[in-house]
């Protein structure tokens, strides 16, 4: 039977504020377990939450950029169960009336669109975190992290693929960090989601039974940890058994998934609105202040690249994904409008390769926009080749000084002076008569071979091109 996988996601997304959504206290990470917290996040009783404006703004400003309604009334819940980095007993969320209603976004999968439904984006807190490693036996609490604002952003069902929820997964984590409203740190807990994963004989109606699967913490873990689950239901249905709708651990070291728990349900949670709390209003003029400082969305500049600056859609997609990269690349172009298109090869080629190898995000990146810019103006102005601009590029990488610098200190000016070029070409050919006679005789391979030895013989610093006119003036093209 053919089988069809059904995948819906939740996306944690803490909010960037500076204090806590109910509480005066700092959200900064990997302080001190314990030292970034009031009595409203350890819950001494009679402290009282107050809700946190700023966390309201970037709830919104996600709300817009994803079209959606804004519930300009929306209600805060509580959320009842025990966990010791709990301390109150409940979560404050949003169950009925959550501050961001339907909406949606659209990824980009082998080159086609397709829209993904969103079916909601809640304000809530964070819980604590429990330590189990360095405590011998025991557990340690650390509340920093409680209180910490978070959005749950809930999809509708609508990914067939492992690979399509990872394209939704990236086009959220793009857009929130566009929004400067996440750090989007993974390895932090900052951007986490938990995969709902169904399948069903294709061209049926009803979606099969779902599990839910958390402790997923990276793109990549999460097609592995939705392509193993899917293997498992398929095995199970084709071999008559039933699919228990439970809540799964991912373990990323033996790639499988294992029953965590049976799945809750709302009533379990005895949700009931926060007395503590008023409902939150949201005035005309404060939605439209967000609307107005909304910048340019992923979508939207990727398609400016395209047609401003000509690149592929591969290129402008992979330059926009990341906000920061996407500023970098249109420095680098302001300092030299002309080469777009070879501006756009060396952000994607060399920088990405170099930053990649030295796990170097693009804010540390020592090779800045403008001194990419006057490298590839070198190239562009025939002073060096592309060849000679990558030992330049690793040298600006080194910190040895701007382009010119390394150019002028290390002798690397390209020969573009045929007079200079000439007497090094009749050299090679005087030298390989054999080589000659094989090109005459049809072998026009071999003009490779003696443009490789001019380029030699100059340490790469001849024109290529020239060197190439040459040749073909010289063996009788
Ligand atoms: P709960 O409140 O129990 O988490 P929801 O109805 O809010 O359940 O759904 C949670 C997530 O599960 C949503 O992202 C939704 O798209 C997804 N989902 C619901 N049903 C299925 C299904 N049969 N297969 C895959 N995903 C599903
Ligand atoms: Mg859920």
């Amino acid at each position: 039977m053919e089988w069809e996988t059904v995948i819906g996601l939740e996306i944690h997304t803490q909010l960037r504020t500076k204090s806590k959504i109910f509480s005066g206290a700092s959200t900064t990470y990997g302080a001190e377990p314990n030292t970034q917290v009031c009595a409203v996040d350890i819950a001494l009783p009679g402290a009282l939450p107050v809700m946190n404006r700023d966390a309201a703004r970037m709830a919104v400003k996600f709300g817009l950029a994803i079209g959606a309604k804004i519930n300009q009334t929306s209600i805060f819940d509580r959320k009842n169960y025990f966990y010791p980095d709990l301390p109150k007993g409940y979560q404050i969320s949003q169950l009925h009336l959550p501050i961001v209603g339907k909406g949606s976004i659209t990824i980009d999968i082998d080159g086609k669109k397709k829209v993904i439904g969103i079916t909601r984006a809640h304000l809530e807190e964070d819980a604590g975190k429990s330590l189990h490693e360095d405590y011998h036996g025991m557990t340690g609490i650390d509340l920093n992290r409680a209180g910490t604002p978070l959005i749950e952003i809930v999809s509708e069902p609508d990914m067939r693929s492992a690979a399509e929820a990872v394209a939704y997964l990236k086009s959220i984590h793009s857009l929130v960090r566009y929004l400067d409203i996440c750090d989007g740190n993974m390895q932090e807990g900052s951007f986490r989601c938990d995969a709902n994963v169904s399948v069903r004989p294709r061209g049926q109606q009803e979606f099969g039974t779902r599990t839910e699967l958390k402790n997923i913490n990276s793109f990549r873990f999460v097609e592995k940890a939705i392509d193993i689950e899917v293997e498992r239901q398929i095995d199970i249905l084709e071999s008559g058994g039933r699919v228990v709708q439970e809540t799964r651990l991912y373990d990323s070291d033996k790639n499988q998934t294992r029953s965590m728990r049976s799945k809750e349900e709302a009533n379990d949670y005895r949700y009931f609105p926060d007395p503590d709390l008023p409902q939150m209003v949201l005035e005309d003029s404060f939605i439209e202040s967000i609307r107005a400082e909304l910048p340019e969305l992923p979508d939207a500049r990727c398609q400016r690249f395209i047609t401003e600056y000509g690149l592929s859609d591969y290129d402008a997609g992979t330059l926009t994904a990341n906000r920061e990269l996407a500023d970098f690349y249109e420095q680098a172009v302001a300092a030299l409008p002309a080469q777009p298109k070879l501006i756009a090869n060396w952000v994607n080629g060399e920088l990405a390769a170099h930053l990649n190898r030295d796990n170097t995000s693009i804010a540390d990146s020592p090779v800045t926009a403008t001194m990419l810019g006057e490298l590839v103006a070198r190239i562009d102005d025939n002073t060096i080749s592309g060849k000679i601009a990558k030992e330049v590029f690793e040298a600006i990488w080194n910190g040895e000084g701007t382009a010119d610098e390394i150019i002028e200190k290390r002798g690397l000016k390209q020969i573009s002076d045929d007079s200079a070029i000439e007497p090094i070409v009749d050299e090679i050919l005087a030298s390989n008569p054999t080589q000659i006679e094989q090109y005459k005789g049809g072998n026009t391979k071999l003009l490779g071979f003696f443009v490789g030895q001019v380029m030699k013989a100059t340490q790469g610093k001849a024109n290529p091109k020239q060197v190439n006119e040459l040749l073909r003036r010289k063996l009788g093209d």
